[in-house]
């Protein structure tokens, strides 16, 4: 992997000599004000030094902000992080002379992270069969909440391949891409796959071959995991699992050496004494009983916490990760937000809008007749999970995040990534711990966490410039933005000391946002991103009203 990203960066140090010119029209919106003698940074701009003023830094490693510091990136990399001079001030003691920069980004008053790195999530060109949904919609969504990294965890084998090499050679406007495709994603849908531990080691052999960088697995009886796990071992393969309700449990595939496990299953499973106890007419085939149980899994009375701390414990052994994907279930614990969220209005693609619906026949949109009681059991279910996420992450557990969107009302692009950071905060994490999960982690459990993931010299220059502290609100990394105070007009701490008899200054703005997400060096500005966003869904929006409804077919996805 580290192979890889060496290739990575030497394509950006030669992607930097190209400059490519923004439209004007973009060029003017992205402009940011600064007093150097640079130009302000322009829109997928390609500089070889692009120098970021006066930041706040987050690092990465739940070190506390740290500023104002400027940042040099150079050939895709950051090359230098200084102390700010004041304006027309002397220069900090032992401050290496100013460079000259060939563009500037101005983070006064803003803070500055390493870029996320979404360890699960699908690359999808339509939801709704009949509504295409246009790729650049989701990468745009990625780019503005932050992802500069994604894992595909089960998607179109070749495609992502091809948006790989594209990403890393800096011709579309895309995360860097990572490749964990299912072995059916492998074998495609003209061949057969063969199941039997023969053909699944054959299976292996050609992911490797083909490119795959690694692999998702789920659904697999012992037998078949240990031909499968022995054949990756030697084929240098890391793998995920989503662990369903199977033959086998976490402890199976953590025994065997997977590198992380997806979402909460198999995790309680592994706990149990016994089974859960699912009512005879279950079946695993009809998603509201599928997902309905699912959420019933944590509060089972058979759940023993002992075996779940071993199996924590096993985890933290064997170095297993863990990817909770919390935010993507968040609706069965609250339909009617997961419905009425505000960003929907501008930027809800109708193939998206159309696919959430409630449905028999559609994965994760199982809300027919959804009631209270398997919200509070949900809630519970959360409770538990969570409890037990903080214990692995105590235990010195690898925690990273990912959103799996677009199957669930309110899992949304981007968006979830966002809310997945929140719940790791509810979870009982430290705001700086979560962006250690957001960032650091991922790249760790990518296998490159020796220079992604953190601001630091010589490393990757995948940065976020943030308006507003994330430490103090992880919700202002949301492209929508958030609620703020404003005290005469200036955004203060809403628990800053407040004059009560002048409290008609006190007001609520509107605030927050990533501002520019950078990756290899090439800035992206956010509001453009969102404009172009909401462009898509306009046009869709249009489109639709002129055609007929879209008839309702089966689209099961992993
Ligand atoms: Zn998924």
């Amino acid at each position: 992997m580290a192979g890889r990203l060496s290739t990575v960066a030497t394509l950006a140090l030669a992607a930097a000599m190209v400059v490519v010119r923004a439209p004007d029209a973009v060029r003017i919106a992205a402009q940011t004000p600064t007093t150097d003698r640079a130009a302000a940074a322009a829109h997928d701009g390609r500089y070889k030094r692009l120098l970021i003023k006066n930041a706040m830094v987050i690092y990465g490693n739940t070190k506390p902000p740290y500023g104002p510091m400027d940042i040099l990136i150079e050939g895709g990399l950051i090359a230098r992080i200084t102390p700010s001079r004041a304006p027309d001030g002397p220069a900090p003691p032992g401050a290496p002379p100013p460079v000259q920069a060939d563009a500037v980004i101005d983070a006064t008053g803003k803070y500055v992270m390493p870029g996320i790195v979404n360890t699960h999530m699908h690359w999808h060109e339509e939801r709704m069969p009949g509504i295409p949904l246009p790729i650049q919609y989701e990468r745009n969504l990625y780019l503005a909440s932050g992802s500069t990294t994604v894992r595909e965890v089960g998607g179109d084998f070749d495609k992502t391949n091809l948006w790989r090499k594209q990403s890393a050679e800096h011709t579309i406007v895309a995360p860097r891409i990572i490749n964990y495709p299912t072995l059916p994603n492998v074998v495609g849908s003209k061949r057969q796959f063969d199941r039997s531990p023969t053909g699944i080691r054959a299976v292996v052999r050609e992911a490797k071959a083909r490119g795959a960088d690694g692999l998702k697995l789920s659904g697999y009886d012992r037998d078949q995991l240990e031909a499968l796990m022995d054949e990756a071992k030697i084929a240098n393969l890391p793998s995920t699992v989503h662990v369903g309700v199977e033959e086998t449990t976490a402890k199976d595939y953590v025994e065997l050496g997977v590198g992380c496990i997806e979402h909460f299953y198999g995790v309680a499973d592994a706990a149990l004494d016994g089974i859960q106890n699912f009512p005879p007419e279950h079946n695993s085939n009809n998603e509201i009983h599928r997902f309905g149980r699912a959420g019933e899994l944590y509060i089972q009375p058979n759940l023993n916490p002992r075996k779940l701390s071993d199996l924590l414990d096993l985890m933290v052994e064997k170095g297993t990760c863990w990817s909770p994907t919390m935010s993507t279930y968040e609706a069965s614990r609250d339909l009617i937000k997961g419905q009425n969220l505000p960003w929907y209005k501008d930027y809800l693609h109708p193939s998206l809008e159309e696919y959430y619906k409630p449905s028999m026949l559609r994965h994760g949109t199982y809300w027919i007749g959804w009631t209270n009681t398997q919200e509070v059991r949900w809630r519970r279910n959360y409770r538990v999970w969570m409890d037990a996420l903080r214990e692995f992450g105590l235990k010195g557990g690898l925690i990273t995040t990912g959103d799996d969107a677009g199957y669930l009302y309110g899992s949304l692009y981007g968006f979830g990534m966002i809310r997945e950071l929140e719940l790791q905060e509810e979870a009982g994490f430290h705001p700086l711990e979560v962006l250690n999960h957001a960032t650091w982690n991922g790249a760790k459990a990518l296998g490159l966490g020796d220079r992604l993931g953190k601001v630091r010299v010589g490393w990757v220059a995948d940065l976020l410039v943030v308006n507003g502290n994330p430490v103090e609100d992880l919700r202002v990394l949301n492209p929508y933005g958030v609620d703020v105070m404003l005290v005469d007009g200036k955004r203060v701490n809403s628990y800053s000391a407040v004059d009560l008899t002048a409290a008609r200054n006190v007001t609520n703005g509107h605030g927050g946002g990533i501002e520019w997400t950078i990756k290899d060096g090439i800035p992206w500005h956010v509001p453009t991103l969102m404009r172009e966003v909401r462009d898509m869904v306009e046009k869709a929006r249009t489109e639709l009203r002129s055609k007929p409804k879209p008839t309702e077919s089966s689209s099961r996805q992993p």
